[in-house]
This record gives C-alpha cells, sequence and structure tokens, in this order.
C-alpha cells in the first residue's frame, strides 16, 4: 500500500489500524471526511472537548513560565477549576529536572516516520525521564484499557529511540516512566516503568506492524467485526453500522472504552 508523501505513524494512526483496518485505509491513506459526529449529543461532546483543550492550554501556559494566579483568574467554570487545583497539587515543579510540554519528538523506524507529542516531559537526569499524560475523560478510567492502547508503546519507544541515537547517547540505558493522570480522579494515576524488555518488545512489534501495513494491499483493509468499535466512529453510516452515535450524556456508563479517545487530544 503506498502511504501518501510524507506519511508519519503515531499512536492515533496506529491504535486505528489496529482497531480497524478498513477506518485507517479511509482516514489515514484516502483522507476521507464523512461528516458523521462521533458521539452524541454533539453540545456535550463539544463542551467537553473545549474543556479538556483549555486544560492542556493551562499546563501549557504554566510551563512556559505564566503565574500560576494568572492563569487562576482566567478560569471560568467550576469543573476546570477543580481540575487546575487537582494539578496544582501535584507540585510537579517542585521536582528536580526540565520540564517541556506539548513536546514532540520524531524518529526513524523502518524507513519512516514515527511521532509522539508528550502532554509534558520531565528529564528527571541525562538519562532519566517522565512523560506525563493528562486524560480529561470525565468517566472513571481504566488502568488495564489504557496499558493495552498504542499510546503507552509507542509514546515511550519513540523517546526511548530519541535519547540513545541522539548526539550525545546516554553512558546508561535510559531510565523511563509514563504517567496517565486524570484531573477528573486526581486520586488515580497509571504510572509505569518501561524497561528494556518493554524496549526489545514494542520495537519488534512496532517494526512488524508497520512493514504488514506497507504490504497490505487495498482490499485486505476490512472491516472490524467487533461492532463496538463503530459506536463512535465517524465513518458508521459509510459502513452501515448504524446512524446514531455512541451517548456521551453526564454519568452516564460508556459502553466503549475506545470513547475516552475520541474525545482526547493526542491526535499525534
Ligand atoms: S464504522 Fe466500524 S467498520 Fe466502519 S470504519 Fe468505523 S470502525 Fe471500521
Amino acid at each position: 500500500m503506498k502511504l501518501p508523501d510524507h506519511f508519519s505513524f503515531s499512536q492515533y494512526n496506529l491504535q486505528d489500524y489496529v482497531d480497524c483496518k478498513f477506518r485507517f485505509l479511509l482516514k489515514h491513506i484516502h483522507q476521507l471526511a464523512w461528516p458523521a459526529i462521533e458521539s452524541e449529543p454533539l453540545l456535550l461532546q463539544e463542551a467537553r472537548m473545549e474543556l479538556g483543550q483549555q486544560f492542556h492550554r493551562l499546563i501549557q501556559q504554566y510551563f512556559i513560565g505564566v503565574e500560576p494566579g494568572v492563569l487562576s483568574n482566567s478560569i471560568q467554570t467550576s469543573e476546570l477549576a477543580d481540575w487546575w487545583q487537582a494539578f496544582l497539587s501535584l507540585k510537579i515543579n517542585e521536582q528536580p529536572g526540565t520540564t517541556q510540554a506539548e513536546k514532540m519528538l520524531s524518529v526513524s523506524l523502518n524507513g519512516h516516520r514515527l511521532v509522539a507529542k508528550f502532554d509534558l516531559l520531565l528529564q528527571r537526569s541525562s538519562s532519566s525521564y517522565t512523560i506525563y499524560d493528562w486524560k480529561t475523560s470525565t468517566q472513571a478510567p481504566s488502568i488495564r484499557h489504557l496499558q493495552g492502547r498504542l499510546q503507552s508503546r509507542v509514546y515511550p519507544l519513540v523517546l526511548w529511540l530519541s535519547v540513545t541515537n541522539s548526539v550525545t547517547p546516554p553512558q546508561n540505558l535510559p531510565e523511563i516512566e509514563m504517567v496517565y493522570w486524570f484531573p477528573a480522579f486526581p486520586e488515580v494515576s497509571l504510572r509505569f516503568e518501561y524497561t528494556h524488555s518493554n524496549y526489545e518488545q514494542d520495537l519488534d512489534y512496532l517494526t512488524h506492524l508497520i512493514d504488514e501495513i506497507q504490504e497490505m494491499k487495498e482490499e485486505d483493509f476490512t472491516r472490524t467485526t467487533d461492532v463496538k468499535r463503530c459506536a463512535y466512529c465517524q465513518y458508521r453510516s459509510l459502513c452501515d453500522r448504524g446512524i446514531s452515535a455512541g451517548a456521551l450524556t453526564p454519568g452516564s456508563e460508556v459502553d466503549s472504552p475506545d470513547s475516552d479517545f475520541y474525545l482526547d487530544f493526542d491526535s499525534l
């Protein structure tokens, strides 16, 4: 399969491929816009998107040096104010090291670019890092689900490759941990160490995944048989997998763990 010029792999498009090959084909190769909204009601979805974007912007401004008091005064909703206070109580800025918000890295893998954009990268020492990712879903987080996401493999792998292939690679193997944190559930976080064994497994897995995609013919990009994957997909009507989207109502149970990610900001 010929990929578009300047195509980069990311956790976002690789997750689409793993979830549904046909979605990958439509979205990332044919770049087909399709009008179906991904969840309903639309106004609620838009409000959640806006809230999540405001939170990410706040954190970014905080780490480029805007005074916390100025940022606090800019907040206009109680929910965002609660998230902001929960974030401040983490006291990440008191940890030793250097921080970079919305940090993008790109590495070469199997003849392609593999990119990642970290909500926050904390470099604790010359070879020691923490990747933070804010998940602003208002649904209770599923740790098991997050661990299975491509993001949990792509982000630390990109950092590992970037560090070890740098002009001045560290003398020791990198120490990388990844933290998912949930401002709506500040007492919950998923923190895991990324080991050399993880690195080897992910390098092998992602190399083969990219090989597989390159060797696919168009007719091989089949629709998923797991129709739950379709509930939040923009191509539902095209695939005859329903007109109505999965519902996102305050406090409702989500019937697909993927709904969190359609409302997330990790589109790289
Ligand atoms: S509607 Fe379902 S089958 Fe069609 S692209 Fe989306 S996830 Fe795949």
